[in-house]
């Protein structure tokens, strides 16, 4: 994937610091997995751990795609909403998904410590708000997540956000104080480092341009070499291709854009005191402050590649459209990276026939699903544990091709489109209850002044007279028209 610029700020280039090695010669082995990206890495890792044989081939480097380029959330769920899931699948499975979701985040957890993965800066924390007023659905929610799914939650009230994030753009809060950050880059990489010590090979600019999964003995074919492997984990994204193209095309690509500013002084502290991942619950934007007073965002989305460059000054502006404080801001470093959507919104994870797997279309939330894939599959093969079935209602959907891209493009704008407009409405209307506060207050000063009462509303036709106290009649109304 590309960057604007080649110099690493955001931790070590780590693709530097290992020596690429491609195959070069035939390979017989217990586990061939495709990719090597988090999802290919962590079978690996676990295969490797339970005593298999394994080599993972990646057609490029490790975390070349969007495995090096993600931000380092790892928040327990997937990206359907539960609501979504309970109406597909049921309570109780929906509730053994998640389970298994925040399991797949305490993996990232157990493996994200300086010991095991130098410079992971690993911090507590991530903070989920609405474009929109959902007080309501907010403690629905709420309870939901804490009673039904034991999921450590706290709602935040818009005051608490605000004063967490100093803008009127965001209303309510949800806060998972056992949420956490990585740094993305050294985690992949990491990972790559820990499936190596426990026996994993890793080829890399290995790409697999066959595969032949019939018999026992499946085949793999790539330029250079043939491999041998009871299992196959195809874990290659959308980038998986001609080996099985039919699977690919069952993945809708997006290119998800992301950047990180150059240093943006006291200015920063003033304006985001929160210190973890913030997302917002629409999908539209998702940052955190890095090395004290950067800001690492992402935002804008497409389902064809562009240069990231291009969409720096996009990035920019949503930043200052969002936080105007911070006055204009300078991009020092932007990238991309490509994420599998499938059409039903949930990763595709299982075994499509004897010995061949998939794991694959993880969108936007790859770290823990990623995990938890690659936990499940591992013992699947080695303990016969048959969790992974629980994914079986979400099959392999086709995309719809070049045609599906264009939809996908112009749903996903019509969606933030729409949710731009909810906001706005919901910041009008807030705005108008200000005012009508305000007016309010003045009148009752201007009466207690002169010692007159209120003028009483007068009740709709037809509806009995209330009896108790009334409010005021607002004069002068500013904001007309905000409920
Ligand atoms: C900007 C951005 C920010 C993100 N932030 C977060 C976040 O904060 N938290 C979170 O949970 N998720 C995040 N994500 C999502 C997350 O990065 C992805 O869901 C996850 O990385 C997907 O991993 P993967 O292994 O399935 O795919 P990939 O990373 O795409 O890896 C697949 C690999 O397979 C290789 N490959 C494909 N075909 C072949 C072949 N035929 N032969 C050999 N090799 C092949 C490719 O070269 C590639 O390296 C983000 C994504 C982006 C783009």
């Amino acid at each position: 994937m590309s960057k604007t610029s080649a110099s690493r700020i955001v931790g070590p280039d780590a693709t530097a610091l290992t020596e690429r090695s491609r195959l070069a010669f035939d390979l017989d082995v217990d586990i061939a997995v495709v990719g090597a990206g988090l999802a290919g890495l962590t079978v690996a890792l676990e295969a490797a751990r339970l005593g298999a044989s394994v080599a993972v081939l990646e057609g490029r480097h490790v975390g070349w795609n969007a495995s090096g380029h993600q931000l380092g959330t790892v928040m327990p769920g997937y990206g359907l909403p539960i609501g979504d899931l309970i109406a597909r699948i049921g309570f109780e499975d929906t509730r053994e998904l998640w389970a298994l979701s925040r399991q797949g985040a305490e993996y990232v957890r157990a493996n994200a410590t300086e010991e095991l993965i130098p410079g992971i800066a690993l911090s507590g924390g991530a903070l989920e708000v609405s474009n929109v007023e959902i007080g309501d659905k907010l403690i629905a929610r709420l309870q939901m997540l804490g009673e039904d799914f034991e999921t450590e939650v706290e709602g935040w009230q818009v005051d608490r956000v605000r004063a967490e994030l100093k803008t009127d753009r965001y209303f309510h809060g949800v806060y998972y104080p056992k949420a956490f950050q990585i740094d993305g880059r050294n985690y992949v990489h990491g990972l790559a480092a820990l499936a190596r010590r426990a026996g994993a090979r890793i080829f890399e600019d290995t790409p697999v341009v066959s595969i032949d999964p019939s018999g026992i003995r499946k085949r793999i074919v790539t330029p250079s070499a043939r491999l041998r492997a009871s299992h196959i984990v195809l874990a290659g994204n959308i980038h998986l291709g001609a080996p099985l193209r039919r699977l690919s095309e069952t993945l809708l690509p997006v290119w998800r854009y992301a950047a990180l500013t150059a240093p943006l002084g006291d200015k920063l502290a003033e304006t985001i005191a929160f210190r973890g991942s913030v997302i917002d619950s629409d999908g539209i934007d998702h940052f955190r402050v890095v090395e004290g007073d950067r800001l690492m965002w992402a935002s804008p989305e497409t389902t064809w590649a562009v240069s990231p460059a291009r969409f720096a000054p996009a990035i920019a502006r949503r930043i200052r459209t969002i936080f105007p404080q911070l006055g204009p801001v300078e991009i020092a470093e932007a990238w991309s990276g490509a994420i599998g959507q499938t059409v039903h919104g949930m990763p595709q994870i299982g075994q499509l026939r004897k010995g061949l797997w998939v794991a694959s279309g993880f969108g936007r939330q790859g770290l823990n699903t990623t995990a938890m894939a690659g936990q499940l599959i591992a013992r699947s093969i080695f303990w016969g544990d048959e969790r992974w079935r629980l994914f079986s209602p979400f099959e392999l959907v086709w995309a719809g091709g070049t045609t599906g891209r264009v939809a996908g493009y112009a749903i996903g704008m019509w969606q933030r489109g729409s949710s731009a407009a909810a906001g706005a409405l919901a910041r009008y209307r807030e705005r108008a209850r200000t005012k009508e506060r305000i007016s309010e207050a003045r009148l009752a000063e201007a009466n207690r002044q002169a010692g007159t009462r209120a003028p009483q509303r007068r009740p709709p036709p037809g509806r009995p007279r209330p009896q108790g106290p009334q409010r005021p009649a607002p004069v002068n109304r500013e904001g007309e028209g905000g409920s």
